[in-house]
């Protein structure tokens, strides 16, 4: 059985296992599967199969479309107990082969290559959606199921790891080679962890196992009472947790929205393809709109643009109080960045056949107003795992007199869920260039474009407010207003509205 077969679908839920290197998620997630009746997935597999054909290969992490290739041959394989503990290439088993030494030191520098993890996401989802799983990795929790019902986060300090290999390699715990293979842990954890797409990373919701001294059966023990705990919870909670995808295999389809009572059925919108690259059409289309706008105002860009990431998932989360708005930071910023942003648009806009072309390769997405949570949640997430850039307004509409309003907890939740970097933005003094209820702009001595330092969410908010950072539900409050008072700070004084005081460190 493959892994792209079909799997009979029983009631449990579906488990996150992340962890770094050797800290025991396959061989505990495999044992507590075993003693719960659930699946297990190991996703370290796929790319050690994938890092295994590129050494034979000779391919190397600056050709990611070789690298990309390769893993239509790898296949994870299913025993009797849907355990995917196995993998074969072109249908010949090489688990054993994939876990060798020379795997292990090219392994995390092939999974830093964000075209690999893209080709490997749906497959991840594809395997879990039948629900009933324990799928380990390394950002399971974080990107391939942020809805999973329950997340562990598996984990031991270097040294503690370096020993546990060692002895599964019959290697003194005091000889060169263990101290060879701390080494390499080290190495991987730190590319692991850093890289720009997925890093290995606990999700917030995570609960977090530190093993280190625990005999393997207590670790086992922790991780079945952990699942029976949570499926007892669910079901008093009435939540239904029959094989419910964490996170359904859903391809984009277009938008299209409920039938309200009494409300005609709109024509559904096709979804925009994710802007990944400068193309000369928004090179060319941004340079007008510099033009045009410097006909009415001198623009200022400020504060440091070379530290927003070039690659992995970013979200620029920015003040709105004037239809220039996404002119002037995307125009201005795009050619800046080397990528391009992605937008989300109200349907509207979409149904003229000249402007949607138009506003389909600036990078925006439509989203359906009377759906618009759900709708723009699910786009706004398919970005951000895919590892681009995406720019929202938190506020959610035009302010109608320059100062910040409150903002809605969306901007929030996909940042702690995502993981992904956020920028803020301070747009200074577009309400006097565009204001709101008029037709044109008006000549206006300058508007500033202030970019404030990146910072993850989750980190933030566990630094400056460790409490919230703990429950989901004020994690997200928390992390709303940790945003837009970061946006304030790079607003002037009398744009700062609601989110003004003192400010954030
Ligand atoms: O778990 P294991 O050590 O077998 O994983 C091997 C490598 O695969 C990791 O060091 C990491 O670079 C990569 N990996 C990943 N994402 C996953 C699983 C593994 O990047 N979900």
């Amino acid at each position: 059985m493959s892994d792209d077969a079909e799997v009979q679908s029983r009631p449990g839920l579906v488990v996150a296992l992340d962890g770094p290197a050797s800290s025991g998620k396959s061989s505990v997630g495999a044992a507590a599967a075993v003693a719960l009746g659930y699946r297990f997935c190991d996703t370290g597999l796929l790319y050690r199969a994938v890092t295994w054909l590129a050494v034979q290969r000779g391919i190397g992490e600056s050709d990611p479309a070789g690298l990309v290739q390769l893993v239509g041959s790898v296949q994870l394989l299913a025993d009797d107990g849907g355990r995917l503990a196995h993998v074969a290439i072109d249908g010949e088993d090489v688990t054993d082969a994939v876990r060798g030494p020379d795997v292990d030191a090219a392994v995390s520098a092939v999974s830093r290559v964000p075209e690999v993890r893209a080709a490997l996401l749906e497959r991840q989802r594809r395997i879990a959606s039948a629900g009933r799983i324990i799928m380990a990795g390394r950002d399971i929790g974080t990107v391939v199921l942020p809805n999973a019902d329950l997340k562990l986060y598996l984990d031991a300090t270097a040294e503690e790891r370096a020993r546990r290999r060692a002895e599964e390699r019959g290697l003194a715990s005091d000889g060169p080679e263990a101290a060879e293979i701390l080494e390499q842990l080290r190495r991987r954890d730190v590319i692991d962890s850093t890289r720009p797409v997925a890093p290995l990373r606990a999700a917030p919701d995570a609960v977090h196992l530190q093993t280190d001294g625990n005999e393997f059966e207590r670790t086992v023990r922790l991780v079945v009472d952990a699942v029976q705990h949570r499926e007892a919870e669910l079901a008093g909670s009435g939540v239904n947790v029959t094989a419910t995808p964490a996170q359904p295999a859903v391809p984009p389809r277009p938008t299209q929205p409920r039938a309200a009572p009494g409300r005609r059925q709109r024509r559904p919108i096709e979804p925009t393809p994710i802007a990944a690259f400068l193309n000369p059409l928004i090179l060319f289309g941004s340079f007008v709109l510099r033009v045009v706008v410097r006909l009415f105002t001198r623009v200022r860009i400020e504060g440091d643009l070379a530290a927003i990431p070039r690659a992995g998932s970013v979200l620029i989360a920015a003040n709105h109080a004037s239809n220039a708005d996404p002119v002037l930071i995307g125009a201005f910023l795009n050619p800046r960045l080397g990528r391009p942003m992605n937008w989300l648009g109200k349907r509207e806009v979409f149904e003229w056949p000249v402007l949607s072309w138009l506003v389909r390769q600036a990078g925006v997405h439509p989203v359906d107003r009377g759906a618009a949570d759900v709708e723009a949640f699910r786009s706004a997430m398919r970005i951000l795992e895919a590892g681009h850039v995406l720019a929202v307004f938190p506020e959610g509409t035009r302010s109608p007199d320059g100062r910040l309003q409150a903002a809605k907890d969306g901007v929030a939740v996909l940042a702690l869920r995502s993981g992904a970097t956020v920028v803020p933005i301070g747009v200074g003094d577009s309400d006097r260039l565009w204001p709101k209820g008029r037709l044109l702009p008006r000549f206006t001595p300058s508007v500033t474009v202030t970019i404030g330092a990146p910072f993850r969410l989750n980190e933030a908010l566990a630094a400056e407010d460790p409490e919230a950072a703990q429950d989901r539900r004020r994690a997200k409050e928390a992390g709303t207003v940790l945003i837009m008072r970061r946006i304030a700070a790079l607003l002037p004084e009398r744009q700062r509205g609601i989110y003004g005081g003192s400010p954030p460190s």
